[in-house]
Formats: C-alpha cells, structure tokens, sequence
C-alpha cells in the first residue's frame, strides 16, 4: 500500500493504474462503516484509493475541527489489511494551495436540513469532493447512506459538471444496538453513549409506523420528536420526512421518503436516517 501526501504523490501513482479505480473519501478514524465501503470498492474496482483528510472548509466555527478524532496509524494499519492500493493522506495546505479563492456550490438541496443547521458544510463537502475527483479521477466513489444529504449532493455534483465518476451508496453499518457508527461516536460517555440510542430508536419507531400504513409526514415526525423528549440529554437540531430526492418535507407520504434527523447528545451532534418505501 502506497500513501502519498501530496497531489504530485498521488497523480504519479494513479497514472502507474490500469483498469478501474474506486475511491473512497473520509475523514479517517476509521470504522466498520468506512470498511464496508473499501471492501465493496476493492471487490468491484481494480484499485483501491482511500483519502483520508479532515476537511476544515466543511466546520463551521465553533465546531469540532480542532478536536475531530485522529489517528492515521491506526487507519493506515487498517486499510493494509483491506489491501487498499493507496492512500491520499495530505495536509491542508496541501489541498488548499495558499491564497486559493475558488469553492464549489450545489445550490437547492443544500438549503435544507443540515444546511440550515450547518451553513457553510456542504459547500466545503462538494469542494472538497471535486478536488478529489480531479486528483484521483476514479471511475468510482463510495458514499455511505448515513449521510443522506450529503450523497444527494454529491450526485447532483457528479451530473451538473459532468464528472465520469459513478457514485455508488452504500447502506448505514451500525452497533449491534442499532446506533449508527460514527468517528464522533468516540465523543461519548458512556451515559451519553446510552442516551444516543434515541436516534435509532425514533427511526425505528416511525419505521414501525409506515409498515403500519401511516402516511401523515407531521404525524411520523411528531412520533420521532416523542420518543426524543423522553431522552433528558437529547436535544433535537431537526427531525425530518421528506421527498427521497428533493428533501422537501411532505405532508403526505407518496413516493419514497427519508426520514431523518440530528440531535444534539450533550455536546455531540449525531445524525442517523431510514428510507421509507
Ligand atoms: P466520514 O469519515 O464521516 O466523512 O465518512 C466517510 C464516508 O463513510 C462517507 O461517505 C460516510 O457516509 C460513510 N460512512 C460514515 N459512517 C458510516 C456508516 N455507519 N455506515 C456506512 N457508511 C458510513
């Protein structure tokens, strides 16, 4: 497994790869989740690369950037063992060259939800992304579902500048007790850790509702907004049921759906979503 550093690293090593390349963009502090992404990549795709950069353009201020987990031994220790072919591994300065003024913008959808709770993030995601496209020009990139907004985004990208790269989704890997894995699950108490499971539990429950024939969006939100309230140290940012493609809420549930939601556990922000259908 290579790991290059910088831009040049990585273009000289993608240009020594024939066939198709997969790639699967993180934040690193790897998980289960990550690695269900890299071994579908590895089985579908001829090379593997992994980028592992956590992306200042994506935090807002006061948010966790500076603390976000880190620990790129212990990633690189672990994509070897996926027989990752390489690994982008560059510093800020690296994928912002100093001085640099030019960002890119998926207007609409991502306006809602995390957008209004995150100004300033997706805009960081999509620049971020088309960097990397255009460093790793994959055939393929792996998004998980756990991030549902972000992986409408990222299609939108893909189609409006036309980028030859084939987003592939991948489902939501999660704990035996259902939370949703995260590297900011790390930021738990144990307490907190408990108090988590409201998410899953409040998807869950609105989950039970739509197999039961309930198609009031107000009334599947409000069994999601219940189920938090009984949680003391859970605090709701959003809780959503809206159109599958336009993240426009929905009074009545027709096509598909995302039900989603963040909550604040303490000082942790989580986010966790089901698809309706
Ligand atoms: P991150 O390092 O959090 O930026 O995540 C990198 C990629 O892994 C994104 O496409 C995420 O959607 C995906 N991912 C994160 N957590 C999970 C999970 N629990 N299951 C599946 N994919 C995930």
């Amino acid at each position: 497994m290579e790991v290059a550093a910088t831009v040049a690293e990585m273009r000289a090593l993608r240009r020594a790869m024939a066939g198709d390349v997969g790639l699967v963009p993180t934040m690193g502090y790897l998980h289960e989740g990550h690695l269900s992404l890299v071994r579908t990549a590895r089985r579908r795709d001829d090379h593997v690369v992994v980028s592992i950069f956590v992306n200042p353009t994506q935090f807002g201020p006061g948010e966790d950037f500076e603390r976000y987990p880190r620990d790129p031994e212990r990633d690189l220790a672990l994509l070897r063992r996926e027989r990752v072919d390489a690994v982008l591994l560059p510093s800020v300065e690296e994928l912002y060259p100093e001085g640099d003024s030019t960002f890119v913008e998926v207007a609409g959808i991502t306006e809602v939800l995390e957008g209004v709770h995150r100004p300033g993030h997706f805009r960081g995601v999509t620049t971020v992304v088309a960097k990397l496209f255009h460093i790793v020009q994959p055939r393929r990139a792996y998004f998980g579902r756990k991030d549902a907004q972000q992986l409408l985004v990222i299609r939108k990208l893909v189609r409006d500048l036309h980028f030859d790269v084939e987003v592939v989704a991948m489902p939501t890997v999660r704990e035996p007790d259902g939370l949703a894995m995260s590297s900011r699950n790390a930021y738990l108490s144990p307490r907190e850790r408990e108090a988590a499971l409201v998410l899953s539990r409040a998807l869950r429950g609105a989950g039970e509702l739509f197999a039961a024939g309930e198609r009031d969006g107000e009334r599947l939100r409000a069994s999601m907004r219940d189920v938090i309230a009984q949680e003391p140290l859970a605090q709701v940012d959003y809780v959503s049921v809206a159109d599958g493609e336009t993240l426009r809420e929905l009074d009545r549930l027709e096509g598909p759906a995302l039900a989603s939601l963040a909550v604040r556990i303490g000082a942790v922000r989580l986010i966790d979503n089901v698809t309706l259908e």
